[in-house]
């Protein structure tokens, strides 16, 4: 442990496992390992050689910056798809560093265009195509105002057209009528753009829901993320360790402080939690500058987000504070300064999921919002 007094552990052979996991899961596709956000805060760059590692032949970013990051480190062997960017962004050197390009509205034709020309060499381009999600993407039937000009940038060689590619709104209910809807949306837009001339390399529309249960999506390539991590993204059909998948990141911290105090002391900011006998406090150095979500915070009658010490399982007492939150360690309890707290992490010890439940978000919002104060550190 580094002398910062809380750390995140992001165990990479979990990472690689995952992966092969998921290659197992699409054995007919390539593996796209989505890394934005910093690999939903688990370090962009050793996740990212940790998935190729582990079979994983595409890395996915949302920003052009961040797959611009990846090539910076030397990541050169794997293709890279960004696919969220706006007016004034980076292609001419996305291209440049061999950077997959998404192409998601009229616009980007043009500016891709550009930077290909400016950039002396032909731009890969995935057409994104908006199959129901309502969000990014071309609708269906504004296809030819993207496929006409991609296919002619095509012609005088400043584009390649190797992909069309979408997302599923509702993967995490594999049942929902949707999934199926957008499957054959996407199916028809496909044929279009292929009866419009173009020869695609890929096909991609699974996300890691759709990745785990749903093999009729797998086409190409799949894009799973947050299985890549170890979590569950269908937490009401099974945890990781249902679909094989191993949680690669434990956060912990160290006490900073452990004191007696008596009956009816008021904890943290505006009392919310007040001993009922005579107890020990710890105080644990993490709060919500580093991503401890506020939201959870002991309120009266409810202990707040779990937490692992010294074999018991307890809740935050009182409010999460910008830097540090209270425990009540019970009476008696031997716990001292330096003791390690475990926030969350492998099952039977509390969860990314758990604290997700607590604070009513989805897993991928706790690991994500990790602040950059928390020190990453690298196992196996
Ligand atoms: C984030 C993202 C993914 C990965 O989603 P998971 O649910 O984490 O597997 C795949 N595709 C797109 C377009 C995304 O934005």
């Amino acid at each position: 442990m580094s002398d910062y007094p809380a750390r995140a552990v992001v165990d990479l052979a979990a990472i690689r496992g995952n992966v092969a996991a998921l290659a197992g899961y699409a054995s007919t596709a390539q593996v796209m390992a989505v890394v934005k956000a910093d690999a939903y805060g688990h370090g962009l760059v050793p996740v990212a050689r940790a998935a190729v590692e582990g079979g994983a032949t595409w890395l996915g970013t949302a920003q052009v910056s961040e797959a611009l990051a990846l090539r910076a480190a030397g990541v050169v062997g794997p293709r890279i798809l960004a696919w969220l960017y706006a007016p004034g962004a980076p292609l001419r050197e996305a291209i440049e560093a061999d950077v997959d390009l998404s192409v998601a509205a009229p616009w980007a034709v043009g500016a891709v265009v550009v930077a290909a020309r400016e950039a002396g060499r032909s731009a890969r381009v995935h057409l994104k195509v908006d199959t129901g999600l309502g969000r990014n993407g071309v609708m269906p039937d504004a296809l030819d105002e993207v496929v006409v000009p991609l296919l002619e940038a095509q012609a005088e060689g400043a584009v390649e057209l190797v992909g069309v590619w979408s997302h599923f709104a509702f993967a995490d209910e594999p049942d929902h009528p949707t999934v199926r809807a957008q499957e054959d949306v996407f199916d028809a837009a496909v044929r279009a753009v292929e009866a419009a001339g173009a020869h695609l390399e890929v096909r991609h529309i699974a996300n890691s829901a759709a990745t785990l249960t749903r093999p009729a999506v797998h086409y190409d390539l799949v894009r799973p993320g947050l299985a890549v991590y170890g979590l569950s993204p269908v937490p009401q059909l099974g945890g990781p360790e249902a679909f094989g998948l191993t949680p690669a990141m434990t956060l912990e911290a160290r006490l900073a402080t452990v004191k007696d105090v008596g009956a009816g002391q008021g904890v943290s900011y505006a009392h919310q939690y007040v001993t009922d006998r005579a107890t020990r406090l710890g105080v644990v150095p993490l709060g919500y500058a580093d991503g401890i979500p506020r939201h959870a915070s002991g309120t009266p009658g409810r202990l707040g987000g779990p937490v692992q010490v010294g074999g018991r399982r307890l809740g935050i007492a009182g409010r999460v504070c910008m830097d540090q939150f209270v425990l009540d360690l019970g009476p008696g309890a031997d716990e001292q300064a330096g003791d390690v707290v475990t926030l969350f992490g492998r099952a039977p010890g509390p969860t990314a999921q758990d604290w997700a439940d607590v604070t009513g978000t989805i897993s991928y919002e706790i690991t994500t919002r990790l602040g950059a104060r928390i020190p990453r550190e690298y196992v196996n």
